[in-house]
């Protein structure tokens, strides 16, 4: 049968890009669908630049896929020849009783990993770009990086193709439904293929619509991000070696991240604030421009932490983060379709994930364990009700 897979990869963000090129080396047919093209710039996969990090404040739980994901993306960046991880080290930085520094010390003194604690007068020696009062308190993470994530990206999907998968562009899947072989897929276009199995990787577009027993647990969430340059004669201070990626949790809470620019596309150093999510009713094709109070609030902070960039952004944009209510990840199998898997509500931090994540996916498509199991992130932590 000429429209039979063995596994079709349905939204190919960074997560579906991932399990395509490691679901390639499982199975004999592999097909990606993508509504949209290689690139572009809905959803959550845009842009850049991500953080990896694996000093991970938000819990040890996480440390197995981190470790297979970090070998990973070590393998990608030699398959390609390309340079997609730019070693920076780490900066978590936020008062002595802060989640990040006590969260970030249990995690890399559990997994083993190389860290100092350094006082706010360290930093500064360290890394002069930081403006930061003396009583604050940070970890140091050597190993930690700044991915380059389009590259990546297309390093992921273009392995995946020189090895034998199919992509899909510019093609909506608009229905699934069981088949006596597996899944039926019929795509907006009128396409139909058969799929032995299925990898749903949709992002916040994982609506009730595919998996009504998970959309209760996902909220699709506008972010915004912004771009700063340095003052004149702070250049260097702010160059790829002497910045590294960071996160600053301040007093109220709230958690700043940011990275180096590490491409010519990128037009500044990339700083953000994780907890300014706005709710939409669904996410929508055409982003909408930043609110004016997010850029006025975010160069006020610049102003005290980062005297050396001009608190003016230079470009500001929005993209979408899907939130579970735990801030982790849903993944797991969706029990109404015959042998298919998701992974959606990576909630702000899934990209540095996405090899591991992808391979686990592949595994569980082609009828394999997993190498690192996926039981932490199943929707069943919830129980059957919608906790919203
Ligand atoms: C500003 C920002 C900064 C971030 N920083 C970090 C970071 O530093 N480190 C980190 O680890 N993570 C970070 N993240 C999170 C990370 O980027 C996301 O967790 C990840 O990109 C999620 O990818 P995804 O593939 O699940 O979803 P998406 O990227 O949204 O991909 C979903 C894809 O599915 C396609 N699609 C939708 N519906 C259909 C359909 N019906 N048929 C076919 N295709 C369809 C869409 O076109 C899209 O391409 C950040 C996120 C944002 C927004």
């Amino acid at each position: 049968m000429k429209n039979l897979y063995d596994v079709i990869i349905i939204g190919l963000g960074v997560m579906g890009t991932a399990a395509l090129w490691r679901a390639v080396s499982k199975a004999t047919r592999v097909l990606g669908i993508e509504a949209s093209g290689p690139t572009h710039s809905y959803g959550s996969s845009q842009g850049e630049s991500r953080i990896f990090r694996r000093a991970y404040w938000e819990g040890a739980k996480y440390l197995p896929l981190l470790n297979h994901a970090d070998l990973l993306w070590n393998e990608l960046e030699r398959l390609t020849q390309r340079q997609l991880i730019f070693r920076t080290g780490g900066l978590f930085v936020g008062h002595g009783s802060s989640r990040i520094i006590a969260g970030s010390i249990k995690t890399a003194k559990e997994g083993k990993i190389e860290h100092e604690v350094w006082s706010g007068e360290r930093v500064k020696q360290a890394f002069p770009s930081f403006d930061l009062k003396n009583e604050m308190t940070a970890v140091f993470e050597p190993g930690a990086y700044a991915l380059s994530a389009c590259d990546a990206r297309l390093g992921m999907l273009n392995e995946a193709i020189r090895t034998g998968a199919v992509a899909q562009f510019g093609d909506r899947v608009v229905s699934l439904e069981n088949h006596r072989l597996g899944v039926k897929v019929l795509t907006l276009s009128g396409h139909t293929y058969i799929a032995k199995s299925t990898i749903i990787t949709t992002g916040p577009w994982i609506t009730n619509r595919f998996i009504p027993s998970v959309g209760n647990f996902l909220e699709p969430r506008q972010v915004p991000i912004f771009w700063f340059k340095p003052k004149k004669h702070y250049e260097s201070a702010f160059s790829l070696e002497k910045f590294p990626v960071f996160l600053y949790e301040l007093k109220d809470g709230s958690i700043l991240y940011g990275a180096p620019s590490i491409s010519k596309a990128e037009p500044g150093i990339k700083i953000g604030f994780h907890n300014r999510q706005q709710l939409t009713s669904s996410p929508n094709w055409n982003n909408q421009p930043v609110k004016q109070a997010y850029s006025d609030e975010i160069s006020k902070t610049i102003e005290t932490l980062f005297s050396g960039l001009d608190p003016q952004p230079i470009k500001a944009k929005n993209c979408f983060y899907t939130v579970s209510p735990d801030e982790s990840f849903l993944i797991g199998k969706i029990q109404s379709l015959n042998s298919s898997y998701f992974a959606s509500a990576c909630s702000g931090h899934g990209f540095k994930f996405a090899p591991a994540i992808g391979d686990a996916l592949a595994n569980l498509a082609t009828g394999q364990r997993p190498e690192v199991s996926l039981s932490a992130f199943s929707p069943d932590r919830f129980g059957s009700t919608s906790p919203r």
